[in-house]
């Protein structure tokens, strides 16, 4: 897709503040430095649209991104909950649910993995969580350019295993660095919207 008009319309921790026009909404959840932001500019070409990098501990938002008036991106938080406090664990899980469950315009997630590395416990936990909710999960490989093309299959391979993949729920290899996968990852998100 050709994104002509990319904007962030809100950072919203309350279910009031979320857009009230009923354009599909993907959401992207990933550990913290798995290259998310990266993703979201790649895929609006944008060079910073998106911020990289956030510091863990900082304000928790569900920052939403108008995509040509027709779709949003819902960027949720990163996950990774080594150097977070309970408290602040359960608030993210709190607003992380409440807008999963009460969303009828969420199409589906888009759930980043390093493909280096096995997906970890909490990679895990948030795949399973999101099944357990019964939301479309597509899965993105991230960083693709820093392994050799013939070891793709075999990480990609451990991916799938390690999260128990779903039949159904697509999974694309990415890299931010060279627009790998850029042109299959917009197209499967397109799918999905008009489900
Ligand atoms: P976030 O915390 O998930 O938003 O991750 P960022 O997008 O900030 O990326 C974390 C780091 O990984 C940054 O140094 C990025 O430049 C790097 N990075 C992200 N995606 C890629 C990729 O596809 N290839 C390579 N080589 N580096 C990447």
């Amino acid at each position: 897709m050709k994104v002509t008009k990319a904007d962030i319309v809100i950072s919203a921790v309350k279910p009031e503040q979320y857009p009230e026009d009923q354009l599909p909404e993907i959401g992207l959840a990933g550990r913290s430095n798995v290259g998310k932001s990266s993703f979201i500019n790649k895929m609006i070409a944008r060079k910073n649209l998106a911020r990289t990098s956030s510091r863990p501990g900082k304000t928790q938002t569900l920052n939403f991104y108008i995509i040509n008036d027709q779709l949003y991106f819902v960027d949720v938080p990163g996950y990774g909950f080594a150097k977070v406090s309970k408290t602040e664990r359960e608030a993210w899980g709190r607003m992380i649910e409440r807008y999963i469950m009460e969303r009828p315009q969420l199409k589906a997630v888009v759930q980043l993995v390093d493909i280096r590395h096995a997906p970890s416990k909490d990679d895990v936990m948030m795949y399973d969580w999101l099944k357990y909710h019964e939301i479309p999960v597509i899965v993105v490989a991230t960083k693709c350019d820093k392994i050799p093309k013939g070891k793709w299959e075999k990480h990609l391979k451990v991916v799938r295993e390690t999260l128990k993949k779903k039949p159904d729920d697509p999974l694309i290899l990415f890299s931010s660095e060279t627009g790998h996968g850029k042109d299959a990852a917009w197209s499967t998100i397109l799918e999905y919207t008009q489900k």
